[in-house]
């Protein structure tokens, strides 16, 4: 994906992205640095902690078939359904396993 098909994506989730009426963005109190944080191209907020979660009912979700929740705190959807296998794997929760990568 070129830069500039990068930016047309993030452009076309950001006018969809729900994320301003979340309860975890609103905690915030401000502006944050960007939205959309199920993107690849954007990931995890460097400012939220988690106070309940409506990606579940945002038309990105649900057309791209998430499962997962939370991304502006746990990450992008691949990443934490890869730590949900890890964290199995090594026997310890998927949060603790989650805080520990970037
Ligand atoms: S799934 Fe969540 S993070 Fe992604 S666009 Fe929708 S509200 Fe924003
Ligand atoms: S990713 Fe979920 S918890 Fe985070 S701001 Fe968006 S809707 Fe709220």
């Amino acid at each position: 994906m070129t830069p500039e098909e990068i930016k047309k994506r993030e452009a076309m989730v950001d006018s969809m992205c729900i994320c301003k009426n979340c309860p975890s963005y609103s905690a915030y109190g401000k502006e944050d640095d960007f939205i959309s944080y199920c993107l690849p191209s954007r990931g995890k907020s460097k400012n939220l902690a988690e106070h309940g979660c409506i990606c579940g009912t945002c038309p990105i979700y649900m057309k791209k078939n998430y499962v997962t929740a939370y991304y502006c705190t746990r990450d992008i959807e691949m990443k934490q359904k890869t730590a949900i296998v890890e964290a199995a794997w090594q026997g310890h929760s998927v949060w603790d396993h989650l805080k520990g990568k970037k």
